[in-house]
């Protein structure tokens, strides 16, 4: 087991796409042998150790590199259950070492032409380039932050190139887009609490139902979200539903999970979709193939993460260019979102990476399911110390329970979803009593009413799971609304 990273199981290195000179294959091959053994190098070529508190994240079956996904626990990592969270483990050591600061800092997806290539060849020449005698008095220099910052000089051009320039700062929304793109951004910057709520996309060509659903829901919520694949099951494209929703008079919320986009694949369809009606757009990373269907796709990789994702739809939108650099003279125009998940990993591991989500672009959240208002407020807590709650519109997920298998299915199965166990009592109480569902809505009504006080929430957002005929009770009583 490599030396400094925990748990590791061995996953094979990568191999370089052509064949490099005689040198580079030479120091690739010294720089596996001394890597390997202590950080169980895949050779990603697009070394970001520095970061992670010296762990490789290339070690995450999901292959993320800006932080662990909304699934992650202490204990495990839900892809396979065999090895413990990676990024779990890096933000651990991250706040043990007073690193946890560089988490913030948002990393580029892997140029693939590097992969199973030295990087050490790229941090020499970028060594040469500062020069000897300029690291030297860097590395010598009492001044605090010295050493850092000539480290800085020589690792920071080699892990963020110039066609990715990622940073720890915020990035506001550029000034032209101080008007709101969609009724969702209009209503929250106006300081309304607002009402989305999701209808899951139909599994085929028939799209009444789906369309019944928008109908039902239209005069209930500001918007529909159409999720996209959700458990890696294929299902109607989310973009699909969306225009079909923009068609029916509906602003539709389009989710992308990153799971299934290539960044050419990823680029095009915003740009599509902005130009069929879309405004508000989701980004996610997405549920592994490990809980999709047989026989599944490749569990170990995805090009992009949603972090990633932000950061390059932000910079379409504001600065109208595509990741290559080229201009885009008409940009899209969009309302961007991430998931947030306030009850996945640690409380404080959670809000720094929504403060990356945000600093990367994300203006607004929807969170995972709630039904621990408590866990909520430490959430809420941890977000406001790292001062983004003016930032981000929040909006709380809302699930009403239909029955007791489902209560102890999400709980069970679902990872980043906590149910408490009192919950889950009054729902297995209800079955005897044959009352299930009503008691799922009046526990659903309880949480909104809690919720609705909370201070930095704007909203709810309810994911009825093909139960949507539910929505326009739940919004009437907890709203007062006819
Ligand atoms: S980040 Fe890439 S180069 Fe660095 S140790 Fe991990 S696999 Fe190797």
């Amino acid at each position: 087991m490599p030396v400094f990273t925990p748990g590791r199981r061995y996953q094979n290195p990568f191999m370089p796409f052509k064949r490099e000179p005689f040198k580079k294959r030479a120091l690739a091959k010294i720089e596996l042998i001394v890597k390997g053994p202590l950080f169980g190098c895949r050779m990603c070529g697009n070394c970001l150790l520095q970061e992670t508190a010296f762990i490789c994240p290339m070690e995450c079956p999901k292959g993320l590199r800006n932080g662990p996904c909304g699934g992650s626990t202490p204990e495990k990592c839900y892809v396979d259950e065999s090895r413990p969270c990676i990024w779990y483990k890096i933000y651990e050591r991250s706040y043990k070492l007073g690193r946890e600061g560089l988490l913030l800092e948002v990393l580029p997806p892997l140029d693939w032409e590097k992969a199973g290539t030295e990087t050490w060849g790229d941090v020499l020449e970028q060594a040469k380039s500062v020069g000897a005698k300029k690291i030297f008095a860097g590395l010598a220099a009492r001044e605090t932050g010295s050493v850092s910052k000539t480290l800085d000089s020589i690792f920071r051009p080699v892990r963020q190139p110039a066609w990715w320039q990622g940073d720890s700062l915020y990035h506001a929304p550029k000034a032209v887009r101080l008007e709101p793109v969609s009724e969702l951004e209009r209503r929250l910057k106006a300081g309304e609490f607002v009402v989305a709520a999701e209808v899951t996309p139909p599994l085929s060509l028939n799209t009444e139902k789906m369309k019944q659903n928008i109908e039902l829901l239209k005069p209930y919520v500001t918007a529909i979200n159409f999720t996209d694949s959700p458990s890696a099951s294929p299902r109607m494209s989310s973009w699909a539903c969306s225009k079909l929703a923009v068609d029916l008079g509906v602003e539709p919320v389009m989710q992308i999970a990153a799971r299934d986009r290539t960044r050419v694949g990823l680029q095009s369809e915003v740009i599509g979709g902005a130009a069929l009606g879309v405004r508000n757009i989701l980004c996610i990373t997405g549920d592994s193939m490990a809980l999709g269907t047989s026989p599944r796709g490749r569990m170990d990789i995805v090009d992009i993460d949603a972090i990633q994702i932000l950061w390059i739809l932000r910079r379409m939108r504001d600065e109208g260019k595509y990741l290559d650099g080229r201009e885009i003279k008409t940009p899209p125009k969009y309302f961007l979102g991430a998931a947030a998940s306030p009850f996945a990993s640690n409380i404080k591991f959670q809000a720094l990476r929504e403060q990356k989500k945000v600093n990367a672009g994300a203006q607004f959240f929807q969170t995972n399911v709630v039904f621990d208002t408590d866990i909520l407020d430490e959430w809420l807590n941890e977000i406001a110390k790292r001062d983004i709650l003016d930032k981000v519109y929040i909006m709380i997920g809302i699930t009403p329970l239909k029955n007791y298998k489902i209560a102890s299915y999400m709980s069970d199965k679902v990872p980043g979803i906590f149910i408490p166990k009192k919950i889950l009592k009054r729902m297995e109480d209800a079955k005897d009593k044959g009352n299930e569902q009503e008691e799922g809505v009046q526990i659903a009504l309880e949480l909104i009413e809690k919720i609705k006080t909370k201070q930095g929430v704007q909203g709810i957002h309810i994911m009825a799971v093909g139960w949507e005929e539910i929505v326009p009770r739940i919004v009437r009583e907890s709203f007062n609304r006819k």
